[in-house]
């Protein structure tokens, strides 16, 4: 009966075909809307070859260019987004910027600008669907994963075999990263090219010990339930575990009745993510539309060494590091392994928030890779706070590229040595959300003393390179579990009947 079914495409096809269709609707609308001539009163005012939006210290700065020079720009408002402009800060700037407050009209009324807010809105609810699910299922998940183990001793070294995972990876990336840099010399490449506004987004950083501290902090939350309501992943694991943990203490009919609802919790959860991984590849597509259709490609060639360097050592960890990883220490086969994880890459890709990206990843190494609860519960979530391969990496190149920019020199080693520790402990720092490596950024910069006003360089390109660190970042929390699911005691003491 069921011979006439048409064959249903493989998720991970799904999201690709979502993921390219998204994004190359998105380039041909950009490219679409990237001419403007402006007429006042009959007479041509002026030929401009685009006009950009930039948040700059919560300002949103409108700039008019003529081919690659900026001929105008104007700062409205004091609100992030596009669309929050309001009605006086559109008066004054059609007073004092008659020409601009025209060409923003006509930009205004183009269908790039209609599409990508829409496409922004309706990628924006595939996010928050994740979102709504992340914290119960990690609460859930992580209870009964704990739980599962049985014995304290048991969750003390999968913390310790955890962490040792975490800082060798983040540890490879940064070599990999800083042996990249100095074997292509981007810096040096692009010095006279680099022409780029420095419209930097500049905040004083607060020392490394501090942030470390306050990391630190986070895992003795005040109150418990404002973090869950916050959504603060470090304080809801920290909570979580000493609850299981007690839970084993106590034993009996109180552990059962614990056991029995995180289970029963993590089953509907389990569910409810399910149903919104289906959704995946159109969540995908308007992320990748809306990413594409507003970020013009010609931001990317002056700083085309620079992009090169990141992407090349990304690749290295993500295709020959961290798969050697898995087929020696995991014993499992590595390109199984990455097809079994493409819906939570691809979507770590398209959102470029390994925080969002926590549901899918979950799902995926569970009920597509095979690695028990128990080993996932452990690994992903804390993982995709404190394990980031990626960030680290692009922070070890991007400030090296900098110095390059800056110095006849190149970068004593022990000052490349002070950048990798630096960049290590950023990463552990760094939110999974988008753009946090590069706000992070400033640390490393000031560690070594170079200029904080040079990032401005390189926030054209953060977005397309924190996609890809994204997507690094989830892949070595996925492998991490391969690897740490072989050596789960409790999986080879008392294996299931
Ligand atoms: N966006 C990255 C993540 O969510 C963090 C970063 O900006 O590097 O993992």
């Amino acid at each position: 009966m069921n011979d006439s079914k048409v064959p249903k495409l493989a998720l991970h096809w799904q999201i690709l075909i979502g993921m390219v269709t998204g994004g190359v609707i998105g380039v041909l609308l950009n490219l679409n809307a990237r001419e403007y001539t402006v007429t006042l009163d009959g007479v041509e005012a002026g030929s401009y070859t685009r006009v950009e939006l930039q948040d700059v210290n919560s300002m949103v700065l409108i700039s008019a260019f003529a081919g690659s020079e900026k001929v105008s720009s104007f700062v409205v408002g004091k609100s992030p987004a596009y669309s929050d402009i309001t009605h006086s800060d559109m008066e004054s700037f059609r007073k004092d910027e008659p020409e601009l407050y025209r060409l923003f009209q006509d930009y205004g009324r183009s269908w790039a600008r209609w599409v990508s807010d829409w496409t922004d809105r309706l990628g924006d609810l595939f996010l928050r669907m994740l979102k709504m699910v992340a914290i119960p299922l990690i609460v859930c998940s992580l209870t009964s994963g704990v739980l599962g183990l049985g014995k304290a001793e048991r969750i003390g070294r999968m913390f310790g075999r955890t962490m040792g995972y975490y800082l060798c990876t983040s540890f490879l990336a940064i070599v990999t990263g800083l042996l990249f840099v100095n074997l292509i010399q981007p810096g040096d490449r692009s010095e006279s090219a680099v022409t780029v506004a420095t419209d930097a987004v500049v905040k004083s950083a607060e020392p490394i010990s501090v942030m470390l501290f306050s990391q630190l902090e986070k895992m003795v939350p005040t109150n418990p339930i404002q973090a869950l309501a916050e959504g603060d992943f470090l304080s809801i694991i920290s909570f979580t575990l000493m609850f299981a943990l007690c839970a084993l203490l106590v034993g009996g009919k109180t552990l059962a009745t614990v056991r029995n609802s995180a289970e029963a919790g993590f089953e509907v959860m389990m569910k409810m993510t399910m149903a919104v991984i289906a959704l995946a590849p159109f969540g995908v597509c308007f992320l990748m539309l809306n990413a594409t259709a507003m970020n013009g490609a010609d931001v990317f060639i002056p700083l085309v060494w620079y992009m090169l360097t990141v992407l090349l050592a990304l690749s290295f960890h993500a295709c020959i590091t961290l798969p050697l990883i898995v087929k020696l220490i995991a014993k499992r086969n590595p390109l199984e392994f990455a097809r079994s994880m493409s819906p939570a890459l691809l979507t770590a890709f398209s959102s470029a928030s390994s925080n969002g990206t926590l549901p899918l990843t979950m799902a995926s190494v569970e009920k597509r890779a095979g690695v028990s609860n128990q080993t996932s519960s452990f690994v992903l979530p804390l993982g995709a706070t404190i394990n980031m391969d990626g960030t680290a990496l692009y922070e070890a190149v991007a400030v090296l590229f900098i110095a390059q920019l800056n110095m006849t020199e190149p970068l004593s080693l022990g000052l490349q040595i002070t950048v990798a520790l630096t960049a290590l402990l950023v990463s552990i720092g760094a939110a999974g959300i988008p753009h946090a490596g590069l706000v992070m950024m400033v640390i490393v910069l000031q560690a070594v003393g170079l200029p904080l006003e040079m990032q401005g360089l390189i926030l054209a390109v953060d977005r397309v390179l924190d996609m890809f660190r994204t997507s690094v970042n989830v892949w070595s929390d996925s492998c991490g579990c391969a690897v740490i699911d072989r050596f789960n005691d409790s999986l080879s003491e008392s294996a299931p009947a």
